[in-house]
């Protein structure tokens, strides 16, 4: 892409209610634009991001054997009323509204129920389960606190998966590969050094749930780290029995400001048994199915990822997840100029072969393109002059370490695309 075509610009001021550092960076950069408090929309740059936030989520809930699907925003009432979780009493935090002849609709704030409902459908032998499924879906909560960025909004993508099994051994086996797909999803994201498996309440039918933690100075969240055994233990479970069960020691823990970026639960037959799935086994009899539920915020994790990396620069990403690889640099703003001409060379090889380019090719001075550059914190910078290439190629400078060095072009494509001539 070039960046002359970018209609996103950077700029100095943001919004004067923005107080996150993540959206603060992130307006700045042009990635995100502020609808208004705790309500953020992608711009080209902050899409592709997040797009291969998602797809590496993806991946990993197709290799559990999840099957993707795209549930409603528009949810009826009744749907909820069988759990009692409509009323505002109970969850407060839907966006309600109606049809023109008075039916009561709500946004989405979840998709257990409509879920558990439409599988009922599906649904009838012992030789239909296990099933599992899931979305990347928009949910609306109306959640009053809005001062974490993109970290906590109003509407939001999530991912949510849901497995229905025939019993609670089938259900437990499943939660353990949807709390090990997590952990490579972590990783995969440049994540898993500072992320935790978190043990948190269960309810009626698990002990514990679990919930995936970033250590993250702005984050909402205390948690208590193992850092040995690489797990944590939420502020609200946090008691003898507890650390008995997971044999650990209290003064081996140190609390830490931690975002919750996933979490996984055992939901039993509380949902079955509620909205009528079930089904009939191997003896003819009628059993409530058992389910989970795993959710991920793929915005807070993009919003954690700017929290840990970014430095006083600007924002500094992870390879798996950066909008582009390259950040091609030309200095010369004259076209004829040989450099130029060099640097519009490469553009098109690097292009021709794959390689995710954003071309910085506008008329401005060297000193506001790295800037610019340095803000938007694509991992590898490369600057095409008549001095780099009178030493003999071009200047590479890595975002994250600012180490840099002067490689030939022939080396530069070869390193990022090694079968391109
Ligand atoms: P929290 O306690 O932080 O409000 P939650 O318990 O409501 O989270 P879930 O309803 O289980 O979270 O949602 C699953 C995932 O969706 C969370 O782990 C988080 O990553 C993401 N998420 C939840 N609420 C928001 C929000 N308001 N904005 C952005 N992402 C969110
Ligand atoms: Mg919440």
């Amino acid at each position: 892409m070039r960046q002359s075509h970018l209609f996103t610009k950077t700029r100095k001021e943001v919004p004067s209610d923005e107080t996150s550092k993540n959206a603060t960076l992130l307006l700045r950069a042009g990635y995100i634009h502020k609808e208004f408090s705790g309500v953020y929309a992608y711009l080209p740059l902050g899409l592709r991001v997040i797009n291969k936030i998602i797809e590496i989520i993806r991946e990993e809930m197709n290799n559990i054997e999840g099957q993707e699907i795209s549930l409603t925003a528009l949810q009826e009432k009744s749907t909820w009323d069988a759990t009692d979780r409509w009323d505002d009493s109970k969850v407060d935090v839907w966006f309600k509204t109606a049809l023109k002849n008075g039916t009561e609709l709500g946004l989405a704030i979840t998709h257990e129920e409509p879920i558990t409902k439409m599988m009922s459908q599906y649904v009838r032998s012992f030789r239909d389960l296990p099933k599992y499924v899931y979305q990347f879906q928009t949910k609306f909560r109306n959640e009053t606190r809005a001062k974490s960025g993109i970290m906590r909004t109003r509407e939001f993508i999530m991912k949510d998966l849901y497995s229905f099994c025939k019993t609670k051994e089938e259900q437990d086996h499943y939660y353990k590969k949807a709390q090990d797909a997590y952990i490579k999803v972590f990783k995969r994201l440049g994540l898993g050094d500072i992320t935790y498996l978190t043990f948190a309440s269960g309810g009626i039918f698990s002990k514990y749930s679990h919930e995936f933690q970033t250590i993250c100075e702005n984050g909402e969240d205390e948690i208590y780290v193992h850092h040995k055994k690489k797990i944590a233990i939420n502020k609200e479970v946090l008691t003898d029995e507890v650390l008995k069960d997971l044999d650990v020691k209290r003064e081996d823990l140190s609390i830490e400001k931690a975002s919750e970026v996933g979490n996984i639960f055992s939901l039993g037959t509380r949902f079955s048994e509620a909205l009528n799935l079930s089904y009939t086994d191997e003896n003819g009899e009628k059993q409530l199915a058992w389910m989970g539920s795993y959710g991920l915020g793929p915005a807070r994790i993009m919003g954690v990822i700017v929290e840990s990396f970014a430095d006083d620069k600007g924002l500094v990403w992870p390879e798996a997840v950066a909008p582009f690889s390259l950040h091609l640099i030309t200095i010369a703003k004259d076209k004829e100029n040989d450099s130029y001409k060099k640097a519009e060379e490469i553009y098109k090889k690097l292009t021709d072969a794959g390689v995710e380019v954003l071309f910085d090719d506008r008329e401005e001075s060297a000193g506001a393109k790295f800037a610019d550059s340095d803000l938007l914190g694509i991992p590898m910078r490369v600057v095409v002059s008549d001095k780099s290439i009178a030493l003999g190629g071009v200047e590479i400078k890595e975002r994250k370490s600012d180490k840099s060095e002067i490689i030939s072009v022939e080396e530069l494509l070869k390193t990022y695309k090694p079968n391109c001539e």
